[in-house]
């Protein structure tokens, strides 16, 4: 599981089920575990504490900005 934080003020975003070993470019929906602070602005996610712009949403996933975030934690391998 991975911590998803913002890397302009380390809050925190999300959870999420990163399943392999690549790269974080999208997260899908349905593998974001638990929401922190996080605000949703028509289809943009952004940091709820500095407003840094951390992905677009479409239906089933977040397309990620990688300057946007950082993460710790594990990655899941099949
Ligand atoms: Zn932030």
């Amino acid at each position: 599981m991975l911590t998803i934080k913002c890397s302009k003020c380390k809050n925190k975003l999300f959870k999420y089920e990163k399943v392999g070993s690549g790269r974080v470019l999208r997260c899908w929906k349905n593998k974001i575990t638990r929401a922190y602070n996080i605000k949703v602005v028509e289809d943009k996610l952004f940091c709820a504490e500095c407003d840094n712009l951390i992905g677009r949403i479409d239906d089933k996933k977040v397309d990620m900005i990688s300057e946007a975030f950082t993460y710790t934690g594990t990655k899941t391998t099949k």
